[in-house]
């Protein structure tokens, strides 16, 4: 039948932005270009990462304060407990609280590969994201997004208890979830019915990761099924990189739109620094340029 996939959508939805904080000159010349680029898609925020191990302390401040100082876009800073007492932690978010930050997404974070594996806690430091969702609120009202994990986190000790984490640190302060990258809506709409059932009433938003490289993407997955289907979608792509650009563009379009129809209205995409990808998908999603922020850069 002559149905479109994506056919007229409205465009009633509402995004927000991903990025990793650079490393090099060129790399930040990649990112800067990439916020232009998508800010006049309005996002309700744009997010920074932290590095593992807490290595980008300094990188995550910088390119938190340069979105302040030169955007209108909404900045949330990435924090983790990693390699950090609590006077510490107090002191990151004191200057951002200063600068005029107002959103932490707050995570644990992962132990240092040396380390086997297991997280150990700063002796001095918080031990997972409620207890940091908490001491973040006590010191000042931010807006605190956490993480869920619609396949359950892999160190989670049942899936019962890793929803009662994902409460603990909602009812700690944070006002959302963003949730770890999924290719199946199933297991996104079957947490969904578990989290309400459980009594979190906090929007739980999906994160939505375009393939760009199959490899990474089957090295950072975690707990998370990668289906038969999908692998067959970038068979003999590996080493072409425009065509599977392109293919992963339309894949993660056609996970979202199904999340559309599922009701979904909200959107974190994991941009990689990178606008192309997911500006197409916001494209075919409905969604138009509004006003461009950069442009009021002082
Ligand atoms: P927590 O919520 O503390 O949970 C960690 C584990 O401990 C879970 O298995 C949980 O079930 C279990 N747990 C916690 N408390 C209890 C308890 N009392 N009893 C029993 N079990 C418990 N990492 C970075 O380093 N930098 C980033 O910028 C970053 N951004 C991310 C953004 C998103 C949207 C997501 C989904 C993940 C991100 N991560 C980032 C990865 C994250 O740090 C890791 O997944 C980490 O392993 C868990 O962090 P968390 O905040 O979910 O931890």
């Amino acid at each position: 039948a002559d149905t479109p996939l994506f056919g007229e959508l409205p465009g009633d939805i509402s995004v927000s932005f991903e990025f990793f904080p650079p490393k090099t000159e060129k790399m930040e010349t990649q990112l800067w270009d990439s916020i232009t680029q998508l800010a006049p898609l309005a996002p309700n925020f744009v997010s920074v990462t932290y590095g593992a191990g807490g290595s980008t302390r300094e990188r995550t401040h910088a390119t938190v304060s340069r979105l302040v100082r030169e955007t209108d876009l909404v900045p949330a800073a990435h924090l983790t407990c990693v390699g950090a007492s609590k006077g510490e932690i107090d002191e990151i978010v004191d200057q951002y609280w200063d600068a005029g930050v107002r959103h932490i997404v707050a995570l644990r974070g992962d132990p240092p590969p040396t380390d086997e594996g297991v997280f150990v806690p700063h002796p001095e430091g918080y031990t997972c994201a409620a207890d940091l969702v908490a001491g973040l609120k006590a010191r000042h009202d931010f807006d605190i997004s956490v993480a869920a994990y619609p396949e359950i986190h892999p160190e989670a000790l049942s899936p019962e208890a890793d929803l009662d984490n994902l409460k603990r640190k909602i009812d700690a302060g944070a006002s959302r979830a963003i949730t770890q990258f999924f290719f199946s809506t199933d297991a996104y709409f079957r947490f969904m019915d578990k989290a309400l059932a459980a009594g979190i009433d906090a929007p739980i938003i999906p994160g939505i990761m375009p393939v760009t490289s199959f490899a990474a993407i089957r090295r950072m997955s975690g707990n998370t099924e990668i289906p038969g289907w999908l692998e067959t979608m970038f068979e003999g792509l590996d080493d072409r990189p425009g065509p599977r650009a392109l293919v992963a563009a339309v894949a993660a379009a056609d996970l979202c739109k199904r999340l559309y129809d599922g009701g979904v209205r909200d959107f974190h995409f994991y941009t990689l620094n990178k606008a192309e990808q997911t500006y197409a998908i916001c494209q075919l999603l409905g969604l138009r340029p509004k006003t461009n922020p950069t442009e009021t850069a002082a």
